[in-house]
């Protein structure tokens, strides 16, 4: 049995390189990941290729290595590739991601230590850590002091928080639910009903909200509707608003909704999953006025505090809602009581998850190393980017604009003299994002074709908005000479 032992002690060693290995692994990584950014601004924002990644296949998972270059160079050929150039500043569509270097190098720290960041006695700095940044977060919102979070993977997940916790907040029971009310728009992002359907609240009856001609949800409509309902019986409980939609970056009137949510006692919901950041600038936190006053919120730090993807937020006021939503009990965790001092609440009683990435070390990190400053200059650009271009493209011939920026997206079309207003601006947006130098994404808008310019990305500056500005002119006359 020794001997067997030692035999796989030998193989299983493998699994830790040693110092001269390690140096250079790591020259590598860092030699790749410095191309990567040279290159970032360059190569297209949009690349089509035949391929697709498939060569990945052509290397299975087996029981041999294959060395450092050949890894690199099929995530190259493979993975960084084909597909969209998500940090590129040529990226304007969808909602942008971007992908701070410095959470890069704290996400590096963050796995050789691997804190345990799920239960305060493991790791209580790392407890410590995130909890700051929730306080940070809900400090610049206008959260008071009740309230708490959890750092998540992403909006989707800390949606679905928001909604369990409304949920058990108003001690819904499911024989309840077909007459339990939710209040939403059609622009709410596709998130809330997956959330919903998680939630276990597939049988709870949508009221859809009229918009406003913002694609804002009507405030009258909404307090009309919940008095119908209530008239007839039914429970209305939850209210959801959005702080920025997806398809034209519009914020419901929050303050409006909020008197209505309290004068009702209904829960309020705020997904500012892509506008919550825009808080941290004067000018984005007199947009989202009333955010403040919701029961829950959401907010993408990988979306509008600029971090690689993996990184979502949930606040809720009353704190102790959530934990009530999320606390757990097992015997097989009962030293981790005992072995902390401090009543510091761990992650694990406010969420889903138990072990989990250490994520609060890649938001802390860059705000140590750059400040907040230039967060908030940056998200003050975008807001004013959107409008220098819905300006300027108010002033070029054939472009119909919709309506003016809340946040940093601008919708329009282009409306060409003769034929078939969606099918010019299909291939409009076909046109440009095969050109690739920029990205550009469309939506359907009361079943118009519409384009949509979304600037969020760090890279993305005023020569940004020009180019697209002159490529979309440039490409609106290449199709009116096919014609
Ligand atoms: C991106 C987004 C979501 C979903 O967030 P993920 O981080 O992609 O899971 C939800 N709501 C809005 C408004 C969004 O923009």
């Amino acid at each position: 049995m020794v001997n067997r032992i030692k035999q796989l002690e030998k193989l299983s060693r493998a699994l830790e390189p040693n110092a001269e290995e390690r140096a250079l692994f790591l020259a590598k990584v860092v030699h790749y990941a410095n191309s990567f950014l040279e290159n970032i601004n360059h190569v297209p924002a949009y690349r089509a290729t035949t391929d697709e990644g498939i060569g990945l296949y052509d290397s299975p998972i087996s029981e041999e290595p294959i060395g450092i270059d050949t890894a690199l160079n099929l995530i190259k050929q493979n993975v960084d590739r084909p597909g969209v150039n998500v940090g590129s500043g040529g990226y304007l569509c969808f909602i942008p991601g971007s992908g701070l270097y410095h959470s890069a190098l704290a996400d590096y720290i963050a796995a050789v230590t691997n804190r345990y960041a799920g239960v305060y006695f493991a790791s209580p700095g790392a407890v410590r850590m995130e909890r700051m940044l929730l306080r940070w977060i809900a400090d610049f919102i206008g959260y008071p002091e009740s309230a708490a979070g959890d750092l998540t993977s992403g909006g989707s997940i800390a949606n679905i928080i928001g909604i369990v916790t409304a949920r058990d907040a108003h001690d819904l029971k499911a024989k309840n639910f077909e007459r339990s009310v939710v209040y939403l728009t059609k622009q709410a992002h596709h998130s809330i009903e997956k959330a919903l359907r998680i939630a276990g609240l597939k049988e709870c009856i949508r009221r859809f909200i009229p918009l406003d001609e913002h694609y804002r949800m009507k405030a009258e409509a909404l307090e009309q509707a919940i008095l119908n309902d209530k008239k007839s019986g039914l429970n209305p409980w939850l209210i959801v608003a959005a702080a920025g939609t997806v398809d034209t970056g519009a914020v419901d009137p929050l303050d409006s909704i909020v008197d209505i949510s309290k004068a009702y006692q209904l829960w309020l919901h705020v997904d500012g999953a892509y506008g919550g950041a825009f808080t941290l600038c004067d000018m984005g936190k007199k947009i989202l006025k009333g955010i403040e006053r919701s029961d829950s919120m959401i907010i993408d730090p990988h979306k509008g505090l600029f971090l690689p993807f993996g990184t979502g937020a949930v606040l809720v006021k009353d704190g102790e809602k959530l934990r009530q939503a999320h606390y757990y009990e097992a015997s097989y965790l009962q030293d981790t009581e005992k072995l902390a001092s401090s009543d510091e609440i761990s992650p694990a009683e406010l969420s889903p998850e138990l072990s989990r990435h250490f994520r609060g070390l890649r938001l802390w990190l860059p705000l140590k190393l750059i400040g907040v400053a230039p967060f908030r200059a940056a998200l003050k650009e975008k807001l004013l980017l959107a409008r220098y271009f819905y300006e300027k493209m108010q002033n070029i011939d054939g472009f119909e604009l919709g309506p003016y920026p809340d946040l940093s997206i601008v919708t329009y079309r282009y409306i060409p003299k003769r034929g078939d207003v969606n099918k010019f601006n299909q291939q409009l947006n076909h046109a440009v994002q095969k050109d690739g130098r920029i990205f550009l994404s469309s939506t359907m808008i009361d079943g118009k074709f519409t384009l949509r310019l979304a600037v969020l990305g760090f890279r993305t500056h005023l020569d940004r908005i020009d180019q697209a500005i002159e490529i979309l002119q440039e490409k609106v006359k290449e199709i009116e000479v096919l014609k």
